[in-house]
């Protein structure tokens, strides 16, 4: 029984192919419930830190436009002062000094906190009044007033904002920072300041523009660094004119540091305006056209098409609002921060769900294989143990049983005392094993007799092929056989062979007269005779057919030959057994006699010519008579 193709190996092999294909099933189940599971739970955590991070993201603008709020409503409530008014008259010229091309700067060494002649100090607050339009007292008090709101508010947040200013429509532009902007612009030259050119001044002094807004990004040479402007104006009088505008610039790095790095590990952002255009603040792949265009590059103009839906989306969306939107690559958050126009987009690559998705497979595949590895070894050991090897004693009691050997099969060797189908087999296997032994034992036994019987006919068989069925002597086959043998043997020891065929005189009328049933009786009658005439060792009767008979005498020469011939010819004569038809009177016989040692190249066919020629003779002179073949033929006649 080879390994390869036992029953063990089969059912461990089905076992495997069953395990594999419920581990594969499993698997992919687990597969497709995990990834769904796993991307509600990313897109549930994807909505919830976007809230978050819009909420604090809106913190800063919220307080940057309370704080231009208190600015504003403290500006108005003093502007509308006639008495201070007055104060903030002298207050400019205190404050400002006027250049040749009629521009105004402030008073040199302000910046740098020297005090005023009343004492008043105001450190890194610098101011510029274009030479455009020549002061009112009314520009001249509005002017003042920034100046000193801007310090009061500026050096109270320092540290804090970068800056905060608050420009008139005259082009006045005071403000607190750390760079004297005095030093900085001029209104001639490469370095000219045109106001009115900036976002932050020509949108918030149009009669349109209602309440804070920001500007769009850009990059600010002289603190490289990215920046937006958070600016409210008043409130427009009835002719639809702006007095003053509150400014804070914001400088975006620490902003675009968070959203480089988003609380959800291997997720990014993008940042845009809900303005129609999707002008971009922040993309990680799109910084540089952001910055060539100097804050102009939008969704639109960058023709970022996978990002047309988060636009519409932005578009859509109220202050403080969130919504998911699917693209073929990843799930993207889309949250409008409050306070500003900006939309923040969280986008989560849905490949960062594989390998959690993966982790599980692997631990349904391990657990798969395990499972497959215990059930292995119990099949394994309930087939090998108690199926493979019982079967096995089976098939080898089974071969020997079949080998037809006499040995019995030894029970020892089976598993007769399993309580299972195979116990089961193996006592069946037992005792049909007992029953073909000892079938076997009765049918050697009765083969044996049988052929005992076989042998005892056969030697009968052979007997009854010798003997004469009438007279119970020797037939012509077994006299050929002798005559054959004893030649040869005379041959051998070159000895005499003697040879005497014998006839019953006058049978034919015999028969006839007595019937053949006499006839019969008489042929047994001279064959017993001459069966009890031949009792000495070397001498053979048969009969040789008809009413003739033949005898062998070994040993003896021609003289011994003649003298038994006469001998057995008295001793038919004294038997007396009439017969009418013969001259005799009684049953009689005739002899003919042939002797000779046998020579090389001679067959015994020669003398029995001679001893038939000697009997014909034997007839011709008379019968009742013994001749002897050849030269002994007279003596013959003349003994009778
Ligand atoms: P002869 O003296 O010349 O021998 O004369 P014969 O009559 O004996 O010789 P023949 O050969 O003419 O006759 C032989 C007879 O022997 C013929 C046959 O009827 C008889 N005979 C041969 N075999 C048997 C036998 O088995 N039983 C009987 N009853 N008669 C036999
Ligand atoms: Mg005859
Ligand atoms: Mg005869």
């Amino acid at each position: 029984m080879s390994t390869r193709h036992s029953l063990t190996a089969r059912t461990l092999r089905l076992a495997a192919i069953r395990i594999g294909i419920v581990s594969i099933c499993a698997g992919l189940v687990s597969y497709f419930v995990n990834q769904s599971t796993l991307e509600e739970a990313v897109r549930a955590q994807l909505l919830l830190s976007t809230e978050q991070t819009i909420q604090r993201e809106a913190l800063p603008f919220r307080e940057i436009r309370e704080l231009e709020q208190n600015f504003l409503s403290d500006f108005k409530s003093i502007d509308n002062d006639p008495a201070h008014r007055a104060t903030l008259v002298r207050d400019f010229d205190q404050f400002f000094i006027r250049h040749a091309d009629g521009s105004y700067t402030q008073r040199p060494g302000l910046f740098e906190g020297q005090a005023l002649a009343d004492g008043r100090r105001f450190p890194n607050m610098s101011a510029t009044y274009a030479p455009d339009i020549i002061p009112t007292d009314d520009t001249k008090a509005r002017f003042a007033l920034s100046f000193l709101l801007s310090y009061k508010y500026g050096s109270a947040t320092k540290g804090r904002w970068f800056n905060f200013y608050g420009p008139i429509p005259e082009k006045g532009f005071p403000i607190f920072q750390a760079a004297d902007i005095s030093k900085v612009f001029t209104y001639s030259g490469p370095d000219m300041l045109k106001l009115e050119t900036y976002e932050f001044f020509a949108k918030g002094f149009d009669p349109a523009t209602n309440g804070t807004f920001l500007t769009r990004m850009y990059f600010d040479y002289s603190n490289n660094a990215w920046m937006t402007t958070v600016a409210t104006p008043d409130i427009p009088d009835a002719s639809g004119k702006h007095r003053i505008l509150a400014c804070v610039d914001i400088l975006l790095d620490d902003l675009m540091q968070r959203l480089a790095h988003p609380t959800i590990q291997g997720s990014h952002s993008t940042l845009f305006l809900a303005d129609g255009e999707g002008t971009l603040m922040f993309h990680p792949d799109h910084m540089a056209a952001i910055r060539d265009s100097e804050g102009h590059a939008s969704i639109m103009s960058l023709k970022l098409q996978a990002d047309y839906p988060l636009l519409i989306a932005g578009m859509r969306l109220p202050p403080g609002g969130v919504t998911l939107v699917d693209t073929p690559d990843s799930i993207v958050a889309v949250g409008r921060i409050p306070e500003t126009q900006a939309v923040l987009c969280i986008h989560y690559p849905r490949y960062l769900m594989q390998p959690a998705i993966l982790k599980n497979l692997a631990v349904v595949i391990a657990l798969g294989l395990c499972t497959l590895l215990v059930e292995i070894f119990i099949i394994r050991s309930i087939l090998q143990y108690q199926v493979a090897l019982p079967l096995e004693q089976l098939i080898r009691a089974t071969r020997r049983l079949g080998a037809a050997s006499t040995r019995p099969v030894d029970e020892s060797n089976l598993p007769i005392h399993s309580q299972d189908e195979i116990g089961e087999l193996a006592r069946a296997f037992a005792s049909m094993a007992d029953q073909v032994q000892h079938a076997r034992t009765q049918l050697e036994s009765k083969v044996q007799e049988r052929t005992l019987e076989l042998e005892k006919a056969n030697q009968k068989l052979e007997a009854l092929s010798a003997t004469d069925d009438l007279t119970s002597i020797a037939n012509r086959r077994r006299f050929d056989e002798v005559l054959d043998e004893e030649w040869r043997r005379a041959k051998r020891s070159g000895n005499y062979l003697t040879l005497a065929m014998i006839d019953i005189d006058w049978f034919k009328q015999y028969n006839d007269h007595y019937g053949h049933q006499a006839g019969d009786e008489c042929l047994r009658r001279v064959a017993h005779l001459l069966q009890a005439a031949t009792h000495r060792a070397g001498d053979f009767i048969a009969r040789y057919g008809g009413e003739e008979f033949a005898l062998i005498a070994t040993g003896t020469a021609e003289d011994g030959g003649l003298a038994f011939a006469q001998a057995i010819c008295a001793a038919v004569t004294q038997l007396r057994l009439p017969h009418e038809k013969s001259p005799f009177g009684l049953i009689t016989i005739s002899v003919g006699v042939a002797s000779a040692i046998p020579e090389e190249n001679e067959s015994p066919d020669s003398l029995l010519k001679q001893a038939d020629m000697a009997l014909y003779r034997a007839k011709e002179l008379g019968r009742n008579r013994v001749v002897i073949a050849s030269a002994e033929q007279h003596r013959a006649e003349s003994d009778r």
